[in-house]
């Protein structure tokens, strides 16, 4: 044990006079900088008394001090900066609102508003009113009204069409979504008991029609959203089962999910359907999220015919699932955009992202490349294949472009590692011993900082 070493422990008094502890005294109070130094000196004296021999300088001490404070006053939740190519990135918060739709969000956080209030009237008013004309016509329905996500929107309609009776759904749309969201838990969960019918691969319309009895309530269909059946393989169309409810006076289900009301064509969605078929098909109640495919805020969207819709608003749940002001305020600026049909692909950033054109991925590739190797650090542009994500459209692959970091000086774990552990983290991937920088996911000023983030690292 190292007795010099002890003696020459600052004191906590001795630190905080520092100019550095000031100003972040100053910052941050005088308490909090305080318990920092005395943890700081704490720590100190153990690792001497187990045999080690730090820096007990009082600089030393303040540096770590300081440190430590920065990281402490750091939002848990904050912004990333998302060089993985996958569009909606579930554990990256998914779709990025637009700047009309963040901008309703914050105006309506800081005021008053009317939430539940008829400001022409002077009275009480629907927290749905908000949106329900706006969907409807966008989406040419009856009525609509908006629940916290889709999980909670699938949990309402089967709660309230379903409970304590039948549902007919095939074997083959029995989906998960990540986190732990499964087509027979939230049907148990809703009361209703599921009719499986129908294989894997195959179901026939007379699947379903052997399956309706005295105790059906509706058909359900599954948009499988997040995988394909391919091969051989047969599904009942929308329209096929709609026509097929009808005839035995049953509703029609409708679980789209991911909720594109884009042209698939012009964002590389594929065959993906969107909302607008899925109405046009006749379905009595579809519903579908808000932060996938649609470009807004968390939600789930239930739209449909308004003697169904009626019946869910009077449900004790839709309590529980509601939706709040912030994210009402977004939804609704979103849906706005929507109204104009070009205005989308130039304002909803996935919609921008999915529709980028690979000459401006490689621009922007080659861009970073050169901005990079004019820094020292050895960089490619390459082209790969990105993903929608948020369990969307799976077996597409989108071409895109991406710089390639494959400087010898730091390892790629080690680069990822860095970059991750900045204020604004950056999240790549890594393939091949290589950090892939996709450029399709990149906002606004994002090169930039990925040029200086990257450069500070090699310049340490
Ligand atoms: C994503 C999805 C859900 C869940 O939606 P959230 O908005 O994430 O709650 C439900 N059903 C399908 C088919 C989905 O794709």
């Amino acid at each position: 044990m190292n007795k010099e070493l002890l003696r020459r422990l600052p004191q906590i008094d001795e630190v905080l006079r520092l100019n550095a502890l000031r100003s972040a005294a100053d910052r941050w109070g005088h308490d909090l900088a305080a318990a920092h130094v005395r943890s700081a000196i704490d720590d100190l004296r153990r690792d001497i008394l187990a045999g080690g021999e730090p820096d007990v300088s009082p600089d030393a001490v303040a540096q770590s001090c300081v440190r430590a404070l920065e990281r402490g006053q750091r939002p848990s939740l904050r912004r990333v900066i998302n060089a993985t190519g996958v569009v909606l990135h579930t554990n990256l918060g998914r779709a990025p609102l637009c700047e009309e739709a963040a901008q309703a969000a914050a105006d309506v956080a800081r005021r008053y508003n009317t939430l539940e209030y008829d400001a022409a009237a002077g009275r009480r008013g629907s927290r749905y009113s908000h949106v329900d004309g706006l969907l409807c016509s966008l989406l040419g329905c009856e009525s609509a009204m908006v629940v916290n996500n889709n999980a909670a929107a699938v949990l309402l309609v089967l709660s309230t069409l379903v409970r304590g009776r039948e549902a007919v759904v095939s074997r083959g749309e029995l989906v998960e979504i990540g986190g732990s969201f499964r087509v027979p838990e939230i049907m148990e969960m809703s009361g209703g008991i599921l009719r499986e019918v129908g294989t894997t691969n195959k179901t026939h319309p007379q699947d379903y029609v052997s399956a309706i009895g005295e105790q059906t309530a509706a058909i359900l269909k599954v948009h499988t959203s997040n995988y394909r059946i391919l091969g051989f393989a047969e599904e009942v169309s929308a329209a096929e089962l709609v026509g097929l409810a009808h005839e035995h006076g049953l509703p029609m289900l409708y679980d789209l999910g991911s909720g594109a009301l884009c042209d698939p064509q012009r964002t590389g969605l594929g065959d993906e359907p969107t909302v607008l078929q899925a109405m046009a098909s006749g379905a009595d109640v579809v519903c579908f999220s808000g932060d996938k495919l649609l470009g807004g805020p968390q939600a789930g969207i239930i739209a449909g015919k308004k003697q169904y819709i009626d019946q869910m608003k009077k449900n004790p749940l839709t309590r529980a699932l509601r939706i709040d002001k912030m994210t009402l305020a977004a939804l609704e600026a979103t849906l706005r955009v929507y109204q104009d049909s070009e205005k989308p692909y130039a304002h909803i950033p996935i919609l921008e992202m999915l529709s980028l054109p690979e000459e401006v991925l490689r621009g922007r590739a080659e861009d970073l490349c050169a901005r990079l190797k004019g820094a020292g650090v050895s960089c490619q542009c390459v082209p790969e294949g990105g993903q929608v994500g948020g369990g969307s459209v799976p077996t597409r692959l989108l071409p895109t472009y991406c710089a390639a970091i494959d400087d010898k000086r730091v390892s790629a774990a080690v680069l990822d590692e860095r970059l991750r552990g900045r204020d604004v983290p950056i999240v790549g991937r890594i393939a091949h011993d290589r950090l892939l920088l996709d450029m399709r996911t990149l906002l606004p000023g994002d090169i930039d900082e990925l040029a200086a983030a990257v450069t500070e690292v090699f310049a340490q």
